[in-house]
């Protein structure tokens, strides 16, 4: 038998904060038709594969040495990408990266969060937010959005003024809603909150491509508070890979170097990053693709007489469903994973292939009948 079998969690010198908790994580299931976790559903491009390989050949020559400790290459590749993306001119010194952009985010934590410290987030959005803030001993206050998920903002700036949270989060697109915030909403926001603000933008590719600009417009008027945190791992198509960065003023970056890992990103991690990024055009010509796929699954599932819930992303909100668990279950019986994320009454699908897609649609008309 495994040692140690006997030993149950109760048992352990665990934290008091965290007795009880669950951990994060939607489940990985064998399934034909895998919609729940937004990734992008077309694999990386041949010539991509063949360039990460050959990029991990050469770094492997070099695993007996750690890795830059800077990522200093890479982040250079990583502004240059963002200022393309944005039409914002950004260096390697306003951009950090790590493993996922929820490393990104639990380094800002440490940094910007604490004990004796507080996070407001708007909800619902990112589950992460509360897990990371509370892994950190960061007290989060959650914030009701209006019935139709927008943020209220004159609400918001009000709150913002009366709670003075040291760091505020606002997810643009949403997850798992799918409206983004408008610049000049946001720079409003900014403006009222007294800490830095973390716009987590790892959907925001998906907007950019629906004429919805990226809040590092802003850095340039409200850098001593805006953080911009992205990711690879979904427009990008790299999930796989691990790399989240963020672009802010110089200082965020110094800030964050206080309380990193040294050698956190890999060698192969900064060589496969640096090769995918090289064929960002090839990943990304899938996004308007999506973008298009999903006003047609938004468009077929209000014909078939659900309400769904406007998106700039690469997921929808779909319902209302008498009982969204037992309609999760309905789905996954017909052989499609979507994502129940705790919204009574709703449901949340990402985009996938036209066939994908096509399997989805199916299932959710034949569901409207009976869970509507
Ligand atoms: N932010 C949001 C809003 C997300 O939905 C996700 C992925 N579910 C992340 C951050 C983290 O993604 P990653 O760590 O892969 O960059």
């Amino acid at each position: 038998s495994t040692p140690g079998e006997g030993v149950r969690l109760e048992d352990l010198p665990l934290r008091a904060d965290l007795r009880g908790k669950s951990p994060y994580g939607a489940p990985q299931l064998d399934v034909a038709v895998r919609l729940n976790t937004n990734e992008n559903p077309y694999p990386p491009p041949p010539e991509l594969v063949a360039d990460v390989g050959a990029a991990c050949e050469e770094a492997a020559r070099e695993l007996h040495r750690y890795p830059d400790r800077d990522a200093v290459a890479l982040r250079a590749d990583l502004a240059a990408y963002l200022t393309r993306q944005t039409g914002v001119a950004l260096s390697e010194r306003n951009l950090w990266a790590a493993n996922g952009s929820n490393e990104i985010l639990q380094q800002l934590l440490q940094a910007f969060g604490g004990p004796g410290r507080t996070a407001l987030g708007f909800v619902p959005s990112y589950s992460m937010h509360p897990i990371i803030a509370s892994g950190t001993q960061t007290e989060f206050v959650p914030v009701p959005r209006r019935a139709d998920f927008s943020i209220d903002i004159d609400a918001a700036v009000a709150v913002l003024s009366e709670r003075a949270p040291d760091i505020t989060f606002v997810t643009s697109p949403n997850n798992p809603t799918g409206q983004s915030i408008a610049p000049a909403d946001l720079a409003r926001l900014v403006d009222a909150a007294p800490g830095l603000v973390i716009v987590d933008e790892a959907y925001a590719e998906f907007a950019e491509a629906t004429g919805r600009p990226s809040a590092t417009t802003l850095l340039a008027s409200h850098g001593h508070k805006l953080v911009v945190s992205r990711t690879m791992s979904k427009a990008f198509a790299f999930a796989g890979g691990r790399l989240g960065y963020l672009a802010a003023a110089p200082a965020v970056v110094d800030a964050i170097a206080l309380v990193r890992l040294p050698y956190h990103l890999s060698v192969l991690a900064q060589a496969s990053a640096r090769a995918a990024l090289r064929h960002a055009d090839a990943t990304l010509g899938s996004v308007a693709l999506l973008a298009a796929e999903r006003d047609r699954v938004c468009a077929e599932l209000a014909a078939a007489g659900y309400d769904v819930i406007r998106s700039d992303a690469n997921f929808v909100l779909f319902g209302r469903f008498a009982d969204a668990g037992r309609a999760w279950k309905g789905f996954l019986e017909q052989g499609v994973l979507i994502r129940d994320v705790g919204i009574p009454e709703r449901l949340r699908v990402t985009i996938g292939t036209p066939e994908e897609n096509d399997v989805f649609l199916q299932v959710a008309g034949d569901l409207a009948i009976k869970e509507l």
